[in-house]
């Protein structure tokens, strides 16, 4: 009898590794990001990516009045461009609790977009943020 050796040997046949170049992702998901603009000049000063729910706030418009009763709706945004400070930064008035504020102009034009906020406080959270004012941006 012949012995017929059973071959069971696995065949250990390796999956041939797929070596397909990986290209690079090319997802441009906030490639085309839209950009809050001065109403003014249009400079782009902050991305639309950037708006987001201030501390103490239910949405990221909210609506105040200064001491002298004059009404402004505001866009809150973590960070902003083309900005130009003014002035030193005070808590007194402030509309968000635990933040300090000064006036932000726009770089190009100085058209008052809105205001910088920083924490005076240390237990607030973010460090500072910006409220620019709706009726002087525009959005892409
Ligand atoms: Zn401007």
């Amino acid at each position: 009898m012949t012995d017929s050796p059973a071959h069971f040997l696995d065949d250990d046949g390796q999956t041939p590794e797929r070596d397909e170049a990986r290209l690079p992702e090319d997802k441009t998901r906030s490639e085309k990001e839209r950009l809050i603009r001065c109403r003014a000049c249009s400079l782009g000063i902050a991305r639309a990516s950037a708006v987001f729910v201030a501390p103490g706030c239910d949405g990221p418009k909210r609506v105040f009045a200064n001491p002298s009763g004059r009404v402004f709706e505001v866009l809150t945004v973590r960070q902003a461009d083309g900005l130009r400070l003014a002035g030193e930064s005070t808590p007194e008035f402030t509309w968000f609790a635990g933040y300090a504020w000064r006036a932000a102009l726009c770089q190009k034009c100085v058209n008052h977009v809105g205001w910088a906020f920083s924490a005076a406080r240390t237990m607030v959270s973010p460090d500072s943020f910006f409220a620019l004012i709706t009726s002087e941006i525009h959005e892409d």
